[in-house]
């Protein structure tokens, strides 16, 4: 019994995928245009496919789990459960039209010829704004529509917006932000369910050790109490005595969020020599 997850065969997830699956400490051989593969240490068989195509096959069951964007999941529209958004492969959705047109609200897209490749998400949209426009769909290279005068105005994936300026257009609207998401079938038996449990535990490992960092600090044995009470901790701090007669050594773990403010406050209160390094793996 393996669980079978797709995931997108080359494009701008493949690399987070891959990287999500080894540190979750799954090894398998990912050959250049291999179709499948299967994991050495973890009962997992992974199936390299195109973004646009997983959402269905996990819906049909030939894969188990998918990782896959939230704008195709809306886009294809299937039958399937998000497990968990995964945190990277961040994008939004947005309408854009050329940069010297006057745009003041979503009204001004009215009658417009729109391009896309996400007509449902689009169509969907326009509805709840109650706007007419006229959706034109296409398949690639969406940002060059407006320049050859096949549209007025695009929906498209944007990132960092350096393609839309190449192309002589500007954002307007955003209709979604994205971001990859694993996705698992409805109707998984037990076994494969405890099989998604043991890697979504392995991944929730690896989540708060991204958001947690270790610290060690020096400190006077007369300011180890309020110290301490600064410091959070998974439990309570670790202190452990120094050579230097009065000091200790304080260990700990604080979050990503309020890091700063934690160490400006250790500062003010006399802690000294203070480490901060990451985390690999937390097991809460
Ligand atoms: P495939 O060959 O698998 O169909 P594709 O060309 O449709 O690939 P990619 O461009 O590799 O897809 O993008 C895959 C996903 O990466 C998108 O669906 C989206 O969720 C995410 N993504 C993140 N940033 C961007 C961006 N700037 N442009 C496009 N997609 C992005
Ligand atoms: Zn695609």
């Amino acid at each position: 019994m393996k669980l079978k997850i797709a995931i997108q065969k080359s494009g701008r997830l493949s690399e987070s995928s891959l990287k999500l699956l080894k540190e979750c400490g799954i090894e398998f051989d990912n050959g250049l245009n291999k179709l499948k593969a299967e994991a050495y240490n973890f009962p997992l068989e992974v199936f390299f496919l195109r973004d646009d195509d997983i959402p269905q096959y996990v819906e049909d069951g030939v894969a188990d789990i998918g990782i896959v964007g939230e704008n195709v999941l809306l886009e294809k529209n299937r039958n399937v459960k998000t497990v968990q958004r995964l945190g990277f492969g961040k994008c939004r959705l947005s309408i854009a039209i050329p940069k010297d047109k006057t745009y003041k609200s979503a009204k001004d897209l009215k009658g417009l010829r729109i391009a896309t490749s996400y007509a449902t998400i689009l169509s969907g949209y326009l509805k709840k704004k109650k706007i007419k426009a006229e959706i034109h769909e296409i398949s690639g290279s969406v940002e060059i529509a407006p320049g050859i005068g096949l549209a007025d105005a695009i929906c498209d994936l944007v990132s960092s917006g350096s393609t839309l300026f190449t192309n002589g257009l500007k954002e307007v609207e955003v209709i979604l932000k994205s971001q990859a998401a694993l996705v698992s079938n409805k109707n998984l038996d037990k076994e494969k369910k405890a099989l998604l449990e043991k890697l979504l535990f392995r991944m929730n490992a690896l989540r708060s050790a991204k958001s947690n960092k270790y610290i060690l600090l020096n400190a006077p044995n007369n300011k180890l109490k309020t110290i301490c009470d600064i410091l959070p901790g998974m439990k309570s701090p670790t202190i452990l005595p120094l050579a230097e007669k009065g000091w200790s050594s304080v260990h700990s773990v604080v979050q990503e969020d309020e890091f700063w403010e934690i160490i400006e406050k250790l500062k003010a209160n006399g802690a000294q020599g203070i480490l901060v390094v990451p985390i690999e793996k937390m097991i809460l």
